[in-house]
């Protein structure tokens, strides 16, 4: 008798979990990349941290700095952090996907 109630609490769980994986794909559905993006603040290039490394949203405008290399963009940086448009080098924020800045290292 006791080993029934076992079983059916057993039976309970796993149908609960399977229920909260089939789930899952939903919420990851709705929690989109540009989500992610827009929860984080765009930076400024006059902010301390983005002026030390010389971020610049659109990268072409650093084409003069002697570290710029042709076709280098925070989306294909090393530091790049996709799901948010961020950079482990300056947390807390996102930044455009092609901007710049002098601690590009390729991610390839
Ligand atoms: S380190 Fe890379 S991702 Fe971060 S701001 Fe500079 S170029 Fe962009």
């Amino acid at each position: 008798m006791k080993k029934t109630s076992c079983t059916m609490t057993r039976r309970n769980l796993l149908k609960k979990g399977l229920f909260s994986l089939a789930a899952l794909p939903l919420g990851m559905g709705v929690m989109t990349p540009q989500v992610f993006a827009s929860s984080l603040p765009l930076i400024s290039e006059d902010h301390p941290q983005a002026r030390a490394l010389n971020y610049v949203h659109v990268a072409a405008s650093a084409s003069g700095h002697p570290s710029f290399k042709a076709d280098a963009y925070c989306d294909n940086c090393r530091f790049w952090v996709a799901a948010t448009n961020g950079c482990t080098l300056i947390p807390n924020f996102s930044f455009e996907p092609k901007g710049w800045c002098q601690a590009w290292v390729s991610a390839g």
